[in-house]
């Protein structure tokens, strides 16, 4: 067992590293990180319950309950990770699934934690089974079982742990064990957001960062960024480096609608690979119904990234349907790429 924890870090101590010149992807996500639930847009059934929960821990002088977050990536799992540390005057400690692979890893983290601290845990459908049964006893009874040597000597001893909160995230909710899930008290799926809130997102992001943005541009931007915050601050930042080498430093309608279009992202905020993986399933499989591992395959992609990242946003945009018998493009698919739908004899069963 390790004293060092591993893959380990802190959002305070990310946001104090803010001192280069040039703008890497940290720095980036530093910066226009909300830092608490006020600054924190959208999901508001969600930010309004964790208000009462923590503020209700809070009054207790208990440590709150331990929060799964899931959702498609992007959307603010880790960001509302980082609020509710902060909420609660607590320290978070960052760490994900794979990293944790040996119980040591988990047993050096969780005996460095102190009193109150929230431990993050991304992606944590991807811990392995011996990692996750450590994991069970550390978050019911705050308790876990070492074993000291091999064979006939081994003996184990337990260590007492600090109380603590596991905030847990997930893209796929679905692959997490029924144990593991029930010791979450506070479980949140966080939706896709409308573009008005994105908006809000874009035009906060910017001032932040200096740039300048009509409230068209960043309405457009927020169209086109696949409900998805961590989208809508990229193409941001891509529109930025138009407006500055195209246009006047400003991000206008013009330099935006041009940008987008320079970047293959379509009116309906639709990227290379959602497209790609419509025009497949028309084209390769008469709209379907197909599994998504032989999508997944036909597209060169994986099939977990086309679960996970593409289809909830073509299910929910309405141009794909899962059925009993695989997915289906919609009438809406084969308008959106010019094609005619066929006709109602070839569609399936299940229409
Ligand atoms: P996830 O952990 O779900 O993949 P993150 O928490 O890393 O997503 O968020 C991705 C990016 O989007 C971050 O830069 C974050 O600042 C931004 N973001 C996410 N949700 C919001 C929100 N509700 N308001 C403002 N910015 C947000």
């Amino acid at each position: 067992m390790g004293s060092i924890p591993v893959g380990v870090t802190t959002l305070k101590n990310m946001s104090n590293e803010n001192t280069r010149h040039n703008e890497s992807d940290a720095d980036f996500e530093n910066k226009i990180r909300p830092q608490g639930l006020d600054s924190f847009s959208g999901q508001d059934k969600i930010v309004d319950n964790l208000r009462v929960f923590i503020k209700a821990a809070k009054m207790r002088a208990d440590t709150l309950d331990h929060v799964l977050f899931h959702g498609p990536p992007g959307l603010g799992k880790t960001t509302l990770a980082g609020i509710i540390a902060n909420e609660l005057g607590s320290n978070l400690k960052i760490t994900s699934g794979p990293v944790l692979d040996k119980p040591g890893d988990l047993a050096g983290l969780l005996t460095n934690l102190s009193k109150g601290d929230v431990l993050f845990i991304d992606e944590i459908h991807r811990l392995s089974p011996v990692v996750e049964e450590y994991l069970y006893s550390a978050m019911e009874d705050f308790r876990i079982d070492i074993m000291l040597d091999k064979g006939p000597a081994a003996r184990s001893i337990q260590i007492e742990l600090n109380p603590f909160t596991l905030v847990g995230a997930t893209t796929r909710s679905g692959l997490l064990t029924s144990p593991l899930r029930a010791r979450f008290g506070i479980q949140c799926h966080l939706e896709y957001y409308d573009a008005t809130i994105l908006k809000g997102i874009i035009i906060r992001s910017a001032g932040i960062l200096g740039i300048s943005i009509k409230e068209d541009a960043a309405m457009e931007i927020a169209l086109r960024s696949r409900g998805t915050p961590r989208i809508a601050n990229s193409l941001l930042r891509r529109v930025r480096d138009f407006a500055m080498v195209k246009g006047g430093g400003i991000i206008t309608i013009e330099i935006t609608k041009y940008a987008l279009q320079a970047l293959n992202i379509d009116s309906s905020g639709l990227d290379e690979m959602d497209n790609k993986i419509l025009r497949t399933i028309i084209e390769k499989f008469n709209g379907g119904p197909v599994g998504i591992s032989t999508i997944a395959t036909a597209v060169s992609e994986d099939s977990g990234t086309v679960e996970e990242v593409y289809e909830p946003f073509l299910i929910k945009e309405g141009f794909l349907k899962r059925t009993p018998r695989g997915r289906e493009v919609t009438s809406l698919a084969y308008s959106h790429l010019g094609l005619s739908a066929p006709s109602c004899q070839e569609q399936t069963l299940f229409d």
